[in-house]
């Protein structure tokens, strides 16, 4: 039977496909979940130890076929683990007191990792990580959790939390559409799904659960509609969008490979921000000539703990890597504000946006701040590279980083470990202090780039998440027009280059003014590059000073809005 349901829309797309149950956060699933009488749940047990031996079993023999011994090893461990009769024993006495199949399995894996925690030995504490793994393996066994394995087509990713490790991990290809429970338009998995032009709904609530895994769905992410086993006459309107849809990417493929240049023959850098490596193969089919924003935190993120030096320099080697020597901008952690990372234990704050975030934990946490900037130093090695610290509002702040940034080389150094000494070290221009004093700041950095995101919020004290006061949220209202002026007038005065990476260099009529102000890089995500470059190509230097110069005129963001979209 046909079904709709209705979500938020936030990444526009038509996307028709077969749904793929995922998510590694299971509070919703253990919430939903029925539990039957305690002969029935202790079977499940049983029967999810049985399979999940045996899918770990297959791994191996896997991991072993394709030469990777060392994973192989750790897939052994965790077969050993779920056939280990102290533990099946305990989830069995767990299910009696519980009542629950999954409760139980999570709970006696639980108290067994917190035994191993307690143990003098560092590599019995370690195990703990494996054993609240295996547990949560034979938990989504029972409830039905599909472990993301992919098969030929290209699936529709659906859970009421995803976390972003899940989505970082499956290839671009593979992913028609993302489906989320959950309702924020900032979270993560979200941001990458963004990167990535995948058509998304957020915000389904409870009735996710009225999806289940192999269901035929149309999603729309620009309506937020979600259609499970749509008629036949539904799939064919639907096929004809999704055929327009296709004529577009076409077009905008065209442009690809165009310089994103005015006709007079101005040049501005189209560049793209990236969460994961993986963005970059994407974001060079939308014609980006570098990377203007690699966030890093994500490194970070869906992990248990700090990636060490070497995980770090890893992922940001592959990123480089696929830049094929075009510029990537490397930002530093941007921890804090809505980007918790709950193993900092950073304290509750009152107001974290104005709280210990980004460049302030950096500075105070030189366990994190050194390794980061080594890892990106030797990552330098294998192309172009920047470090963009977020945040700043001082020179003091910036005086400080550009002495770890020596001290990581004099490190290196030592350790006899290569890198590039012509990494670039430049700031993010987000915060109205450091749009003020970027005649003061330029003397310093490499660079400027301007992070509207943040400056927007900051300079018109209004939230950037919060939906009741958006309508004064505005990359138009002229008190940030002038702060980005002043930055760029500033860093043309001292000789540096200035970019922006905020939502605002992804707005066509804004960048055309940005181009007038003479800023020289514009960094967006991949999907917007071909609708700015197209509005680029489309105008001389000459005509985008004249609308500059009647923009600075106007005493009101709206009336420069509907202005830019008249003039050009
Ligand atoms: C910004 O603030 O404009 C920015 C690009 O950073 P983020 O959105 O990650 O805060
Ligand atoms: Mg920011």
């Amino acid at each position: 039977m046909p079904e709709s349901l209705r979500g938020k829309g936030v990444i526009a797309g038509i996307a028709m496909g077969k749904v793929m149950i995922v998510g590694q956060n299971l509070d919703g699933y253990l919430k939903n979940y029925k539990p039957e009488d305690q002969a029935k749940e202790a079977g499940k047990i049983e029967e999810a130890l049985q399979a999940v031996a045996e899918m770990l079993q297959g791994n191996v023999r896997t991991l072993q076929e394709k030469n990777m011994p060392e994973q192989a090893a750790i897939m052994e461990a965790h077969r050993m683990m779920a056939q280990d009769p102290m533990l099946s024993g305990s989830m069995m006495e767990k299910v009696g007191e519980l009542g629950s199949a999954p409760e139980a399995v999570l709970a006696a894996a639980g108290e067994s990792a917190a035994m191993f925690e307690q143990m003098e030995d560092a590599y019995f504490r370690e195990r703990a990580v494996d054993i609240r793994d295996v547990g949560k393996r034979i938990a989504k066994y029972i409830l039905g959790v599909k472990e993301p394995a992919m098969g030929d087509g290209a699936v529709i990713l659906c859970g009421y939390e995803i976390e972003p490790s899940v989505i970082a991990n499956i290839p671009t290809e593979k992913i028609a559409g993302v489906l989320l429970g959950a309702g924020s338009t900032t979270c993560h998995a979200v941001i990458i799904a963004k990167a990535r032009a995948i058509p998304t709904v957020v915000g389904i609530g409870d009735d996710i659960q009225k999806i289940a895994d192999r269901d035929d769905v149309i999603i729309d992410g620009e309506r937020g509609d979600i259609l499970i086993d749509p008629s036949e006459e539904t799939r064919e309107t639907y096929e004809e969008k999704l055929a327009k849809q296709q004529e577009l990417k076409s077009y905008y493929a065209k442009l690809a490979p165009l310089p994103a240049v005015t006709t007079d023959g101005a040049h501005v850098t189209l560049a793209a921000n990236i969460g994961t490596h993986m963005d970059v193969d994407t974001a060079l089919t939308y014609g980006c000539e570098g990377v203007g924003l690699f966030r890093s935190e994500f490194v970070f993120m869906g992990r248990k703990d700090i990636p060490n030096e070497e995980d770090q320099f890893k992922a940001y080697k592959e990123a480089v890597e696929k830049c094929q020597g075009k510029l990537c901008v490397i930002r530093t952690m941007d921890i804090g504000g809505d980007k918790p990372l709950p193993y900092l234990n950073i304290p509750k704050e009152d107001n974290p946006f104005l709280g210990c975030r980004a460049v302030r934990i950096s500075l105070h946490r030189r366990d994190l701040f050194l390794p980061q900037l080594k890892a990106i130093l030797r990552a330098g090695v294998y192309g172009k590279v920047a470090i963009m610290v977020p945040m700043i509002i001082n020179v003091d702040e910036f005086k400080k980083v550009r002495e770890f940034f020596e001290e990581a080389k004099v490190e290196l150094t030592h350790e006899g470990k290569a890198y590039s000494d012509s990494v670039q070290l430049g700031i993010m221009v987000e915060t109205p202090a450091a749009a003020v004093m970027a005649p003061i700041l330029a003397k310093y950095v490499d660079f400027f780039s301007i992070g509207t995101n943040d400056l927007v919020q900051y300079t018109l004290a209004v939230d950037r998440g919060n939906h009741n006061i958006s309508y004064l949220y505005s990359h138009f209202n002229p008190a940030v027009i002038m702060l980005i002026q002043r930055t760029i007038q500033a860093g043309i005065d001292k000789g540096i280059w200035v970019g922006m990476c905020g939502e605002m260099a992804s707005d066509p009529y804004a960048a055309v003014i940005l181009l007038a102000m003479g800023i020289s890089e514009l960094s967006m995500s991949a999907p917007s590059i071909p609708k700015v470059k197209e509005k680029i190509r489309s105008v001389s230097m000459e005509r985008a000073k004249e609308v500059l110069a009647e923009v600075m005129k106007m005493e009101d963001g709206n009336e420069i809005k509907e202005y830019l979209h008249k003039a050009l």
